[in-house]
């Protein structure tokens, strides 16, 4: 905001920017003070934000208009959803494509013959690591204006999460430009291939880290998908890697948004399987485990406010869903952690992609796994005291019996959900004896968790 404000005001723009805790009173004696008697306000994309500001009592007629911040207006999605059975996130996704004519051949049809090429996108991680290590992600020295805003962080009497000391992101539109530019050159082509798995060290990998910049409204989303789409033309960039980071933009980011505004703010009180635990103390303090992943991912967290998406959903979210923490509880640790984080992306991601809280709404089934996924995605459980093979006895990793007792403890909800057949035929395997095992070192687990 300063350094926009900045550049307005180089440009001979009347800048006004009030740092206030008492948004009604400035703005009402700023409006006295200019005359104004309509304010034209951008239109939050969270809904209380703008329950706010409409209800805000100041002398003028307030008016909201587009905020350019998404491709699919709220009108446009409620026509395309009332004409549906369902909400499915790939015909969304493919109507978007067609729209906006993002990848598509002269007829029409999807460039290279398929809407959705994730079956090239599941590389796993290489045995002996990568030949050509990903490249270290584009870093931004902070300049006068923002390291006034670090130190007045590091100075404010709020608690804070992270290092203001390292901050190393663009704060402006031309920085984040340069971003995507980097982004485009030196990762884009591994994208797709790459975009799930996870190792130690470095939580970026071949991700973009253009979340911030697309939530703060520094880059438009329909600018950062065609220039990915010209790198498929003009650089000759791999298919599944475009169609694969288009997909994340146009499909998951839009969907989450509509999604949001569709199902409203009582969303954020679902609890489809009444988890009422509070959040360990390990999200805060992750020297407090000995599980590796957990102490990984919560630890760089901790220093950037960045992990990727299968770490927030894979390791994270998981893990809080099998330790049966209240949705809400999650929803805040996230919301507290992470630097792209709003209520209209938490929402739909944590209450709905990842503690499955909506009862399936969002996803076709909850995403939860043991360390099987894990072991197989990372390298995390190379270096752990527990033993990903092990789902009973001392070494026995959490993630295994906390997943077959999250299974047993909801069998009858999950036998109704299609996709959850096959897993909870397995759980019919196991023999009594290891079940209560499982079940008791579950219990004793979930007591232990402060
Ligand atoms: P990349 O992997 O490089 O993907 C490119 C872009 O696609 C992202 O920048 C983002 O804008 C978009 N995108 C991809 N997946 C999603 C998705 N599921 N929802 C919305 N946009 C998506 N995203 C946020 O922007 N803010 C959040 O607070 C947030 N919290 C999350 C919490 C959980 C539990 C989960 C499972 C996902 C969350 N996501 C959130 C979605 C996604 O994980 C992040 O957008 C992504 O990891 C951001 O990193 P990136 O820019 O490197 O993404
Ligand atoms: Fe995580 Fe279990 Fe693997 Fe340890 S063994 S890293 S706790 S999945």
């Amino acid at each position: 905001m300063r350094h926009y404000a900045e550049k307005l005001r180089n440009r001979g723009a009347d800048i006004t920017y009030i740092k206030t805790a008492e948004l009604e009173k400035s703005l009402s004696r700023w409006i006295k003070k200019k005359g104004i008697d309509e304010l034209n306000i951008a239109e939050p994309a969270n809904i209380t934000l703008k329950e706010y500001l409409g209800k805000l009592n100041i002398d003028c007629k307030i008016v909201f208009v587009d905020n350019k911040q998404f491709i699919w207006s709220i009108p446009e999605f409620n026509t395309w959803a009332s004409s549906r059975k369902n909400l499915i996130m790939e015909d969304f996704y493919r109507t978007g494509r067609k729209n906006s004519e993002i990848l598509l051949e002269k007829d029409g049809k999807p460039s290279g013959g398929k809407w959705n090429l994730d079956r090239e996108n599941r590389k796993l991680p290489p045995k002996n690591g990568f030949q050509k290590k990903p490249p270290q992600h584009i870093k931004f020295s902070p300049d006068k204006i923002t390291k006034e805003i670090i130190a007045e962080v590091e100075r404010s009497e709020y608690p804070t999460y992270g290092k203001g000391k390292d901050f190393n992101l663009a704060v402006t539109h031309e920085d984040a430009q340069k971003a995507l530019d980097f982004f485009i050159e030196e990762k884009l082509s591994n994208f797709g291939p790459y975009q799930d798995i996870m190792l130690t060290g470095d939580n970026v990998l071949w991700h973009s880290i253009l979340s911030p910049y697309l939530n703060l409204g520094l880059l438009h989303p329909l600018n950062v998908i065609k220039k990915a789409e010209l790198a498929y033309y003009q650089k000759n960039l791999p298919l599944n890697s475009i169609e694969g980071f288009i997909r994340q933009i146009l499909g998951w980011r839009e969907y989450m948004h509509c999604i949001y505004k569709y199902t409203g703010d009582k969303y954020l009180k679902s609890n489809w399987f009444d988890h009422e635990r509070e959040l360990p103390d390990i999200y805060w303090y992750p020297e407090r485990t000995s599980m590796n992943c957990m102490a990984s991912v919560i630890e760089e967290v901790l220093n950037t406010g960045y992990a990727h998406h299968i770490q927030r959903l894979m390791i994270l979210s998981n893990f809080a869903l099998l330790a049966e923490v209240n949705p809400a509880k999650v929803k805040n640790w996230f919301h507290a952690a992470f630097i792209d984080a709003y209520d209209w992306v938490m929402q739909p991601n944590v209450i709905g992609m990842g503690q499955f809280a909506d009862g399936g709404i969002l996803a076709t089934k909850p995403y939860i796994s043991s360390a099987n996924y894990i072991n197989k995605m990372s390298d995390y459980c190379q270096n752990c005291t527990y033993n990903h093979n092990h789902r009973t006895g001392e070494d026995a990793c959490p993630f295994n019996y906390l997943y077959w007792a999250f299974l047993h403890k909801n069998n009858e909800k999950l036998r109704d959900i299609g996709r959850m057949k096959l897993i909870l035929k397995n759980l019919d395997r196991i023999n009594k004896k290891e079940l209560k095992q499982i079940m008791t070192h579950a219990d004793d687990f979930l007591k232990s968790l402060k």
